[in-house]
């Protein structure tokens, strides 16, 4: 990859999977570029694929075709859409977690992922377990874990889809302050058409499966962006 800003192309990504009644078809020719700084929101109908591509992209996922090119050592998060925190653990072991796993917990990435739950409101909590915390904190813990690995990526499966519509502005705002803040490349999967408008500068639409790109938006302040997109979906 030549430009350091383009961090992932994606080139006529197809992907089927294949049970025992047959084929069912559910990515057809997907191509879309991530360049540095991009926020990208991908919507689309309930099973047309964007976990699938999610999967796909943070290499959970080798089986498909087409052609995906990666900047070298590129390092890619991924929040799933309902992150699961160990009750059993404390919340810094929670968030170390991964690091301690890989061998990677030495005192610089202790002391980086102690910063990150002091900038982010749960110093206090380090010691507790994840049933003491709100849905919201428990939400920033998840964010903080998969920061912990410094990716230059972070994908994320519909975050505030499990909060209730009151807490789910106030966490949403929140951990796009806090990718912002930490650097970050970002891609949003939602079916909430606000959601991504509000905080992407990029919506990939998708069609209903096996989908393909509908339609791809930059997105600015200029134009009134929901009736645009709406049509889409
Ligand atoms: P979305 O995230 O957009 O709701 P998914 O990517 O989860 O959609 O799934 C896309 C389609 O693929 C759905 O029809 C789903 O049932 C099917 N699917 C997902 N994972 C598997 C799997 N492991 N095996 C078979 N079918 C799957
Ligand atoms: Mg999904």
């Amino acid at each position: 990859m030549n430009s350091t800003n383009n961090y992932l192309i994606v080139n006529n990504l197809s992907k089927s999977y294949y049970s025992l009644s047959g084929e069912t078809k559910v990515l057809d020719n997907i191509s879309f570029n991530i360049n540095k700084d991009d926020f990208i929101g991908i919507i689309g109908p309930s099973g047309c694929g964007k976990s699938t591509i999610l999967n796909i992209l943070s290499n959970l996922d080798k089986d498909y075709r087409g052609n995906i090119l990666k900047k070298e050592n590129l390092k890619i998060g991924y929040m799933f859409q309902n992150p699961t925190l160990f009750p059993y653990l404390t919340v810094y072991e929670n968030a170390t977690l991964s690091l301690k796993v890989s061998k990677k917990l030495d005192i610089i990435n202790k002391n980086y992922v102690l910063n990150l739950l002091k900038k982010y409101d749960l110093i206090e909590f380090k010691d507790k377990y994840p049933s003491e915390l709100s849905g919201g904190m428990k939400q920033r813990l998840a964010l903080i874990r998969t920061l912990a690995s410094k990716p230059d990526i972070l994908l994320l499966d519909e975050p505030f889809s499990a909060l209730d519509p009151q807490t789910r502005s106030n966490v949403s705002n929140d951990v796009m302050n806090i990718i912002k803040k930490e650097n970050k490349t970002m891609v949003l999967v939602t079916h909430d058409l606000n959601e991504a408008i509000t905080l992407c500068n990029k919506i990939i639409v998708l069609s209903k499966r096996p989908s393909k790109i509908k339609n791809i938006y930059k997105i600015n302040d200029s134009i009134n962006y929901y009736d645009l997109i709406y049509k889409d979906i």
